[in-house]
């Protein structure tokens, strides 16, 4: 397998210095600009508004409108090799590329990830693709939401430069048979309730590295277990990436954002926020001193056997790393939970432990 090699620290960031000048110059920026761009690149921190902005944004607590990123040359590409003939031209002018590889439909837990693509590399590329090998037989796929329209605009707005569309014979033609499988941190869980399902995941993804190559691949943290997984292929398998996990985000009831949240019920929808109750006030016992994996899971559990329409598949706090389950939380560790309302299946996990003192028994 050609692998590309890695440039030291030093030369990746003079390349995109180099790169991100090169396009300032281009569109004509100021000097001064550029460098507060730049600065707020390396920051994070938001621009400042100019008055137009401001006038944009609107008076004081009035729900802000979203300014959009957009950026000029906005492709989508629906072939393998047209994506590949693409990314050579960028690696031909020292592009930083990152990736970020979606289901599509998306909302803004994925316009978080290509925020911070864009934070993390010159091009970003959003791949769009209702995986099929990643569903189980009596899984949603026939129903899985589908907005391309949609998304080619979200993508485009919050600075996306590329969205990639392939079909699925373009991703799996006739004869595919190899697959990827990342065996121990996909055992339980998610991998347990839904076999082969990962499977199915790290194929998709390992074969979307290979076509991008990208320098950063951003996965939001609400898939913890898919997080974790990716991250044991890229090193197992010498990919030369950097995987980046985003925090989740939430509606303002806390449920995690997902595209199938608009599968629930208004009366799904309200019970569907138990679990996220349940990993707050698990937490909050944590920091309060009660380190017992079994006492904290109990906590969620309870929560959660009060909604009718919940059917708990697991509760479980684990290692952050290995996702073994930990008797105790001595350390960071996770609480991972995943529940079925109705016929929708939602998961989420929380970070817990660290540094919050050991209770006494
Ligand atoms: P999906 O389209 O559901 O396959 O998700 C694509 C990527 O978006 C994955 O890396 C997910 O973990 C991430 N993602 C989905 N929902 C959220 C969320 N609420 N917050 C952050 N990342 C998310």
């Amino acid at each position: 397998m050609p692998s590309k090699a890695k440039p030291s620290k030093k030369r990746r960031a003079s390349r995109a210095t180099a790169v991100k000048s090169s396009r300032a110059k281009a569109r004509g920026k100021p000097a001064h600009k550029k460098k507060a761009a730049s600065s707020r690149r390396r920051t994070g921190k938001p621009a400042r508004k100019t008055s137009k902005a401001k006038a944009k944004s609107g008076p004081k607590g009035a729900k802000a409108v979203r300014i959009s990123r957009a950026k000029p040359g906005f492709k989508l590409i629906r072939r393998v090799a047209d994506m590949k003939k693409y990314i050579a031209e960028l690696r031909r002018h020292r592009r930083s590329v990152a990736l970020v590889p979606t289901m599509g439909s998306l909302h803004d837990g994925h316009l978080a990830l290509i925020h911070e693509a864009n934070r993390l590399a010159k091009v970003v590329v959003v791949s769009v693709f209702v995986n099929p090998t990643q569903f189980g037989p009596h899984e949603d796929l026939d129903r899985y939401p589908r907005d391309p329209a949609g998304d080619r605009r979200k993508i485009r707005a919050a600075g996306g430069d590329v969205m990639f569309f392939p079909d699925t014979a373009e991703m799996y033609p006739d004869g595919f048979q190899t697959v990827v499988d990342v065996t121990e941190v996909t055992r339980d869980y998610c991998g347990a309730s839904r076999p082969g399902h990962f499977r199915g995941v790290a194929t998709v993804v390992a074969k979307l590295l290979r076509i991008v190559e990208p320098d950063v691949a951003v996965f939001g943290e609400k898939d913890y277990q898919q997080l974790i997984s990716i991250r044991r292929m890229a090193r197992d398998l010498n990919f030369d990436v950097n995987v980046v996990g985003i925090p989740t985000v939430r509606e303002e009831d806390g449920l995690a954002m997902s595209s199938r949240n608009s599968y629930l019920s208004p009366a799904q929808r309200q019970q569907a926020t138990a679990m996220f109750r349940g990993l707050r006030k698990a937490k909050r016992l944590c920091e309060s001193g009660e380190r017992d994996a079994a006492e904290l899971g109990a906590v969620v559990l309870d929560l959660l056997r009060e909604e009718r329409d919940l059917e708990i598949d697991y509760v479980a706090v684990c290692d952050p790393e290995t996702l073994e389950r930990i008797p105790e939380v001595d350390r960071e560790a996770v609480l991972l939970a995943a529940v079925s309302v109705g016929d929708t299946r939602l998961i989420d996990n929380i970070r817990l432990g660290g540094s919050t003192r050991r209770r006494r028994r």
